[in-house]
C-alpha cells in the first residue's frame, strides 16, 4: 500500500510502498477514508533531529476516519466495516490516565517514543492503519470520513480548550479566538455551539476573518498593532472594554502571546494551543493581568471525541475542508505552509 513517510527530519516525507500491515494481539486494522493535515504536521516535519522523541522512519497522519478492516483474535468492540473515527493520542494502556480515556496526559508519555498515531507510530497518511486497540475507535455513525477525520484533533483539542474554559464563559462574557485555521475556525463553532460567549477572531488572512464570520464569529479582525484596544471595544461586560474572560491562542508566538495576556480581563483564562514556540515571561509584580490562568492542552479525551462526534451529528459542527488525494500530499503541505489552506486538507487515498 502507498504511504507517506518521514524518513529524514527537516525533509520532505516520502510517498513510499509499504506492507499493509497485519493486525495482532488486540490491534485493529482500519480502512482509511480520510486523513487531515495538520499544521503540527509541519512541526514534525520541520523538527530538528533530536527535538521529538520518534524513531524514523513512519507514516505520518494523525486525523484518520475510515472502516474497520480487520481485527486480530483479542479485539472486540467493533466490527469489520464498521466507521470509525481514530482516537489519536496514544498512551501506554495502563495508567490511570489512560484507564479513564485520558490517554492525552498519559503518565508514562515521556517513556513511550510516541505521542500517538502518526507521531511516532505509523499513521494515517496510507491506505491502512493499524490502531493498538479497539479503545481507541470511536463510531460516527452518519458523519462523512472527511468530516470526522479532522474532528479528532482540530475538533477535538479545540473542545478540550474550550472545555476547560467553560466556567468563564458564562452569559455576558467574550471568548477571543487568534488563528482561524483548521482549528481555530471549529474553535469558534465550539464555542458558540457550548458557551454563551461573544466570540471575537484574530487572524493575519482576510480569507480567514470570512471563515470565522462563517463560523459564527460575532466580530473578526486582521493582527495589527492597535488589536488589543480593538478587541477590548468590542468585549461585552460592565460598559464593554473589559477584556476578554478567555483567549484560545492557536498560534503561540510572541505576538500572540502578548496580543493574548493584553486582551485578558483579570482572572481570565489563556489557553495556549499552538505550536509557535513564543515565550510567555512569568513575574511578580509585572504587567500580567492579575488571577489570570494558563493552560497548555494538549489534544483531548476520548469521552470528549464522542462528545465532538456527537456535536457533528446534530449538525452544530461543519468542518470547512479542502480534498486532496494521497498522491497530492505535497502539494497540501506547501499550500498549508503557504496559508493557502481555507479550514482543514484532508487527503484522501487515491
Ligand atoms: P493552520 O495553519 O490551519 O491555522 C493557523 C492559523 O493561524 C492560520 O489561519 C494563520 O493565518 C493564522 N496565523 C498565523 N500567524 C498568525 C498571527 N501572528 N496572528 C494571528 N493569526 C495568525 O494550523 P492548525 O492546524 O489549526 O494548528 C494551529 C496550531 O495548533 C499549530 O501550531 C499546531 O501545531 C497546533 N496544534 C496543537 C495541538 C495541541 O494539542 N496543543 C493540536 C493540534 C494543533
Ligand atoms: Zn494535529
Ligand atoms: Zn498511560
Amino acid at each position: 500500500m502507498r504511504a507517506l513517510r518521514l524518513t529524514e527530519w527537516g525533509a520532505p516525507p516520502v510517498p513510499t510502498d509499504v506492507e499493509r500491515p497485519v493486525p495482532r494481539g488486540a490491534e485493529v486494522l482500519v480502512r482509511v477514508e480520510a486523513t487531515g493535515l495538520c499544521h503540527s504536521d509541519l512541526h514534525v516535519i520541520d523538527a530538528a533531529p533530536g527535538v521529538l522523541p520518534y524513531r524514523l522512519p513512519f507514516t505520518l497522519g494523525h486525523e484518520i476516519a475510515g472502516r474497520v478492516a480487520a481485527l486480530a483474535p483479542e479485539a472486540d468492540g467493533v466490527e469489520a466495516d464498521d466507521p470509525v473515527v481514530v482516537y489519536g493520542p496514544w498512551g501506554c494502556g495502563g495508567c490511570d490516565r489512560c484507564a479513564t480515556g485520558r490517554d492525552n496526559y498519559c503518565d508514562r508519555r515521556d517513556t513511550l517514543g510516541r505521542h500517538g498515531a502518526g507521531l511516532g507510530r505509523d499513521g494515517g497518511m496510507a491506505e491502512y492503519v493499524l490502531v493498538p486497540s479497539a479503545r481507541h475507535l470511536v463510531p460516527i455513525g452518519d458523519v462523512p470520513a472527511e468530516q470526522a477525520a479532522p474532528l479528532s484533533d482540530a475538533g477535538l483539542t479545540s473542545y478540550h480548550a474550550v472545555a476547560g474554559a467553560r466556567h468563564a464563559l458564562g452569559e455576558g462574557t467574550t471568548a477571543v479566538v487568534i488563528g482561524i485555521g483548521g482549528l481555530g475556525h471549529l474553535c469558534v463553532q465550539i464555542l458558540r455551539a457550548t458557551t454563551a460567549s461573544r466570540v471575537l477572531a484574530v487572524d493575519v488572512r482576510e480569507e480567514a476573518l470570512a471563515l470565522a464570520e462563517r463560523s459564527g464569529a460575532h466580530f473578526a479582525t486582521l493582527m495589527r498593532a492597535d488589536t488589543a484596544r480593538v478587541l477590548r471595544a468590542r468585549a461585552q461586560g460592565a460598559g464593554g472594554g473589559t477584556g476578554a474572560d478567555a483567549v484560545f491562542d492557536f498560534v503561540g508566538t510572541d505576538p500572540t502571546l502578548d496580543l493574548a495576556t493584553a486582551v485578558l480581563r483579570p482572572g481570565g483564562e489563556l489557553a495556549v494551543v499552538g505550536s509557535g514556540g513564543g515565550r510567555l515571561t512569568v513575574s511578580k509584580p509585572g504587567v500580567l493581568p492579575p488571577g489570570f490562568r494558563l493552560s497548555l492542552p494538549f489534544w483531548g479525551t476520548r469521552p470528549e471525541l464522542a462528545e465532538v462526534i456527537g456535536l457533528a451529528r446534530s449538525g452544530a459542527l461543519h468542518v470547512e475542508t479542502e480534498r486532496f488525494p494521497l498522491s497530492a500530499a505535497p502539494e497540501a503541505i506547501d499550500r498549508l505552509r503557504g496559508g493557502r489552506v481555507r479550514g482543514r486538507a484532508v487527503l484522501v487515498p487515491d
